[in-house]
């Protein structure tokens, strides 16, 4: 094709796609779990106060969870809950067979130590991976569990690349819900790994090296289009929202996605890239973490 007619020449990341397909193959394994073991995978999910966002993800992670045969406990406490109270609820779900992953929905009201309440999640049902054993389990190549939003990106980059070895990653942002665990699984599959931040000289000559680009900033449009190397693939984890003229709001990522997308081989977009796959990967932890406690083979779908 000549790409002369074509200024926007990458393939999209089909997140959304991406995340119906492994929603599918989890219900597929909760229904074997179902007949063959009597077992169905349980999350809890705690929400404290009234964030709107949070409320949001919440009410979609319950239904996902229900849509994928799967039992939804969802907890909702007063944004005055004491932090005794919270800690309290998370060792009762800790001791409850019937709950195989426990979230809590973050962030918590600035009088609860968020520290404390991960680290009071026991590690086996720490289904977003925050646990500092988990942690600990992935930069040390243990079985542990991971963290969704890097998971669900080094799912798709494998389906798009295969073998990515020896290949350049960067990864722009350093916390340690994205950026460091997304570092451990790049270096994991043997990439050449460079974290950015926000005191990297010269972010613009990093990314220009980068076979692999992964944004999780959360400044809109920080990487430009123009650092992109051609052939780049780049996942684009940030979400920001943007009011427009007319007062509505929109979404756009952390990368400068028409103009990355002339120069990258593949690229995600925002929204409808990572956003989807982390929900559908907190699914995926929740029955290997039924599994894991069940002491059952995890079903291959
Ligand atoms: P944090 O705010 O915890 O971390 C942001 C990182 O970006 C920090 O390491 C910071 O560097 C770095 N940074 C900030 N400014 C710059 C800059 N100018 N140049 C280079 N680096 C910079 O964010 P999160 O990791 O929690 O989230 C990042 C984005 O991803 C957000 O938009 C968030 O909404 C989104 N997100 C999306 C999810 C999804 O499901 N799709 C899930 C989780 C997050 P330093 O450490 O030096 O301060």
């Amino acid at each position: 094709m000549d790409e002369g007619f074509n200024p926007m020449s990458a393939d999209i990341i089909d997140g959304k796609a991406f995340a119906a397909n492994l929603k599918q193959d989890v219900a597929a394994q909760v229904a074997i779990l179902k007949e063959k073991y009597d077992l169905v995978p349980g999350l809890a999910v705690v929400l404290v106060g009234e964030d709107p966002a949070s409320h949001i993800y919440v009410r979609n992670k319950n239904k996902s969870t229900a849509a994928a045969g799967m039992n939804s406990f969802e907890h909702r406490l007063e944004p005055d809950v004491s932090e005794a109270e919270l800690l309290t609820l998370v060792k009762n779900l800790n001791e409850d067979p019937a709950v195989h992953g426990i979230l809590v929905q973050l962030p918590l009201p600035k009088h609860i130590n968020e520290a404390a309440v991960i680290d009071a999640i026991s590690p086996e049902k720490d289904v977003d991976g925050f646990h500092v054993i988990n942690s600990g389990l992935l930069a040390t190549g243990g079985r542990g569990m991971v963290p969704c939003t890097p998971l669900g990106c080094i799912m798709m980059l494998r389906a798009r690349l295969g073998d990515m070895s020896g290949l350049n990653a960067v990864i722009v942002g350093r916390s340690n819900i994205v950026g460091k665990p997304m570092a451990q699984l790049l270096l994991n599959e043997n990439c050449t790994v460079t974290m950015a931040h926000s005191r990297t000289r010269d972010l613009a000559d990093v990314v220009r090296r980068a076979d692999i680009v992964v944004a999780a900033v959360g400044v809109p449009e920080l990487v430009k289009g123009s650092w992109i190397k051609q052939g780049a693939t780049v996942i684009d984890v940030g979400i920001n929202r943007i009011e427009k003229p007319d007062g509505k709001t929109r979404l756009i990522g952390d990368v400068e996605y028409a103009e990355a997308a002339k120069h990258a081989a593949a690229i995600t977009p925002v929204p409808g890239g990572v956003g989807p796959m982390t929900i559908a990967v907190l699914l995926k932890n929740t029955v290997t973490a039924a599994c894991r406690q069940a002491g059952v083979e995890e079903p291959q779908v």
